[in-house]
């Protein structure tokens, strides 16, 4: 499945990305598009890693540095960019949820 030759990089699952925080406890993504950012972390064209479960990953939200509640938060894997930002609030929530 891996065609990049990039080594393959594990992001923080709670990162700061330029406005937002990003919440990635899945990385990897087996598609491989020309134009993505992922092929420079060596994570296109490879099978996704689940690194937290969703219990794990709000709680590594919530006790993070980065955290406040007003913050937005990308809650996706690293791969996808996110539809529309959410607060660290909804973005706990939806995961609470399962969504
Ligand atoms: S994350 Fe999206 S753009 Fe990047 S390789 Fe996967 S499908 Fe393509």
């Amino acid at each position: 499945m891996r065609t990049t030759t990039t080594p393959r990089v594990r992001t923080g699952i709670v990162d700061q990305h330029a406005t937002w925080i990003a919440v990635n406890p899945v990385q990897g993504c087996p598609k491989s598009c020309r134009y993505c950012f992922l092929h420079e972390r060596g994570q296109a064209g490879v099978a996704p890693e689940t690194l937290a479960d969703p219990a794990s990953t709000v709680e590594l939200l919530l006790t993070s540095p980065l955290y406040a509640p007003t913050r937005p938060v990308a809650p996706a894997k690293i791969a996808a960019a996110p539809r529309r930002r959410m607060s660290c609030d909804e973005s706990c929530q939806g995961v609470r949820a399962g969504r």
